[in-house]
């Protein structure tokens, strides 16, 4: 018990230090990521209050709001960041999850979805991607109401190679495909065929044209397939303004990738 009051004085004694000479502040090994489900309502101030009841009063030292309602949070060491990591802390009765920046446990919104989107295409997306979901698919209500905004949110394990999911995502409906926003924190442009950052869909060396079977591009890109518009094969195209149809290229003609 004395060695507990001696060592919980060391702590404090330490935090004070690093506090005053401004040493030791925000190392990547002492910042988590705390996501909740809406950030206009979860505020900072509510954000800070969790932490600091579940760590101490001078226990963080920043709370920076991102994009895919996720706090950035700094702690004063990393003792503190294992302390709190992977745990479920709650605001207002609602859980928000807290993670080290590095973690490939990541919080997952697919934005709006249409009511008859079922969870089971959710799911069946994820396993398209490799990711692991960690938990139930959660639905995002309005501000102090019952009634659901349609955003649906799911904590997910990313694999080793994955890093970010596509912005957007297509998901078959009566009426045909419709296109939704997907977002999570630290989130970069990636194929949607093969989750690589280093080239678009149109572009993924993992892709087989359909007109002239090579890899690398799409047919919409295909050099041999012909003009819509002046009928000449593509890398040979005379239309005046010119049509780039160089591959992987967003072009003038194409839907913009989403
Ligand atoms: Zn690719
Ligand atoms: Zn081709
Ligand atoms: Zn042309």
């Amino acid at each position: 018990m004395a060695d507990d009051t001696s060592d919980t004085l060391v702590i404090s004694d330490k935090r004070k230090i690093v506090r005053k000479f401004g040493r030791a502040i925000f190392s990547k090994d002492a910042t988590v990521l705390i996501s909740v489900s809406n950030i206009k309502v979860m505020t900072a101030s509510k954000v800070i209050a969790a932490v600091q009841g579940a760590l101490g009063e001078d226990s963080i030292l920043s709370c920076v709001p991102k994009n895919g309602d996720v706090y950035e949070v700094s702690l004063i060491d990393i003792e503190s960041a294992r302390a709190i990591v992977d745990k479920e802390l709650k605001i207002d009765n609602q859980p928000i999850f807290v993670r080290h920046l590095s973690s490939k446990v990541k919080v997952v919104s697919f934005m709006h979805l249409s009511g008859l989107i079922t969870d089971e295409q959710i799911e069946s997306k994820l396993k398209l991607w490799r990711v692991e979901l960690l938990g139930p698919i959660k639905r995002r209500r309005y501000e102090n109401t019952d009634v659901f905004d349609g955003t649906r949110f799911m904590r997910v394990r990313f694999p080793p190679d994955v890093s970010s999911l596509p912005y957007s995502v297509g998901f078959q409906i009566e009426s045909g495909v419709e296109y939704y926003s997907v977002r999570h924190d630290h989130q970069e442009k990636v194929c949607f065929s093969c989750l690589s950052p280093g080239h678009l869909n149109a572009a993924c060396p993992d892709r087989i044209c359909r007109s002239c079977n090579k890899r690398g591009h799409i047919q919409r890109n295909c050099p041999e397939s012909v003009c819509s518009t002046c009928d000449t094969i593509k890398k040979d195209c005379v239309c005046d303004p010119p049509i780039i149809w160089a591959i992987g290229a967003t072009n003038v003609k194409n839907k913009p990738q989403r």
